[in-house]
């Protein structure tokens, strides 16, 4: 009895009034309601359409509702809804054994969780317990989840080899060539000055003190940043040095965004443990896990491994884990990433840079992209000053409104917007998204003062 738009609207009230949404002041935070999605595009509940170059959180690789994606959970749920991680399942089985088949190296074997912030989780807990060493290091700009102390809240024996994760966490600096903190001058001496910085934080901090290196191959959130050629496996070689555990978040990079598998891929570089979410099934079930080298599950083979989870490796999950994986492989979505990426958006956004001051510089690879706006191309001052709010993030608040006036729904990061669609939107929409995106970019252009 009430009509869509009224239907959008108690939706909102009843958001509004009883769903605390993270992030956000809740007084001002307004989530829109979403009445579906297909493919790239979803909709509201008021006759308007976005197309999605945010792939929600980065996560829906696949694009929206992919028939033969839901068809594998409702066959999954008419069979087995839930079973837990002490049992063998099926559909556990056979996810993990087609992860392990893309996974490089002698990673063989995949400990499931429900989502990335988890998988590192385990993945720093099984660093520290094979290596028996505390502290761990990890870059300045990433982001690698939201919980942490759960673990260390719990009252009971099974915190005991938890407890050292609070503590002993170093910082240092990534490659990052247009905002160098090594004043280096090209990407080869980017990468010579971010390893020679890698390897004086571990003289200082004493490199057999450290358990673990954790580093996303490509930075997502907080920027897209590529590795120069050669950083990582500079890295590996200081790991293997030192016996440290190198662990490669791919929670947001891997499983097609980058037009591999997993990014590592791109650089021929095996880390001790993987950690994946988002793309392995979209996010249609909730999973994440951490794929693990021989050596390190050599560790747990007579001891075991001190963490679990009720709900890990859930059927649904796995389900939809290992439908997805054989849809990338008959419809070749990595290649069709990566296609996109070399030939339309990469293309494209050098042509979108010409046009626009604003513009200070674009990156990226297969659907994994960023347009890093500035005030000024010569002083490379950002549009807006990191980490700005209210009326210091306005540029980028007007040009997010634009976008989504010209029904684009962008991925919108401080100074940046990043260009993150499906990895299988078709060329026509990729095309049309990136025309609206040169359109919008007229707004941040007004804020130009250089
Ligand atoms: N690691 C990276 C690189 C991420 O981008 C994210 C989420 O954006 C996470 C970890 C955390 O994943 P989740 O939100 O599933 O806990």
């Amino acid at each position: 009895d009430m009509n869509d738009s009224e239907r959008g609207a108690h939706i909102r009230r009843l958001d509004r009034k009883h769903v605390f949404t993270s992030w956000a002041a809740q007084d001002v935070v307004e989530p829109m309601p979403i009445a579906g999605a297909l493919g790239s595009e979803f909709w509201d509940y008021d006759g308007h359409t976005y197309l999605d170059f945010s792939s929600q959180l980065v996560n829906v690789n696949i694009g929206y509702q992919h028939p033969k994606l839901v068809a594998a959970i409702q066959e999954q749920a008419a069979r087995l809804c839930s079973v837990g991680p002490n049992f063998a399942n099926d559909a556990r089985s056979e996810a993990a054994a087609l992860i392990a088949a893309q996974a490089p190296g002698d990673l063989d074997r995949v400990f499931f969780t429900t989502g990335g912030a988890e998988a590192n989780e385990h993945a720093l807990r099984m660093a520290r317990v094979h290596t028996g060493r505390h502290k761990v290091l990890s870059t300045y700009r990433s982001y690698h989840g939201s919980v942490g102390n759960s673990m260390v809240a719990t009252g009971e024996p099974r915190r005991w080899a938890a407890e050292t994760g609070v503590s002993g966490h170093v910082h240092f600096w990534g490659p990052y060539a247009y905002r160098s903190p090594f004043y280096s001058v090209d990407a080869a001496q980017e990468c010579e000055r971010a390893l020679d910085h890698l390897a004086n934080v571990l003289m200082v901090e004493g490199p057999n003190q450290v358990a673990a290196i954790l580093l996303e191959t490509v930075v997502g959130t907080n920027g897209i940043l590529v590795p120069p050629d050669g950083y990582l496996a500079g890295v590996r070689a200081l790991c293997d040095r030192y016996g440290i555990v190198l662990i490669s978040d791919e929670v947001m990079a891997g499983f097609g965004r980058c037009g591999e598998w997993f990014a590592v891929d791109r650089w021929g570089v095996t880390p001790d443990l993987i950690t994946f979410a988002k793309g392995v099934n979209s996010g249609y079930v909730p999973l994440g896990g951490v794929i693990i080298s021989e050596r390190i599950a050599a560790s747990f083979s007579t001891k075991p491994y001190p963490g679990g989870l009720t709900y890990q490796g859930h059927p649904l999950a796995c389900a939809s884990a290992v439908a997805s994986i054989k849809i990338f492989q008959e419809e070749k979505i990595v290649e069709h990433a990566r296609w996109l990426g070399t030939d339309v958006i990469g293309p494209e956004l050098a042509k979108i840079a010409d046009r626009h001051p604003s513009v200070g510089e674009v990156r990226g690879l297969g659907v994994f992209w960023a347009v890093e706006l500035v005030k000024d191309r010569a002083t490379r001052e950002p549009l807006v000053p990191f980490n700005a709010t209210g009326a210091d993030a306005k540029p980028m608040a007007d040009f997010t409104a634009a976008c989504k006036e010209r029904g684009l729904w962008p991925f919108v990061h401080f100074n940046g917007t990043h260009v993150v669609p499906p990895c299988t939107i078709t060329e026509i929409d990729l095309r049309r998204g990136l025309s609206i995106l040169d359109d919008a970019l007229t707004v941040a252009d007004g804020y130009y003062t250089g």
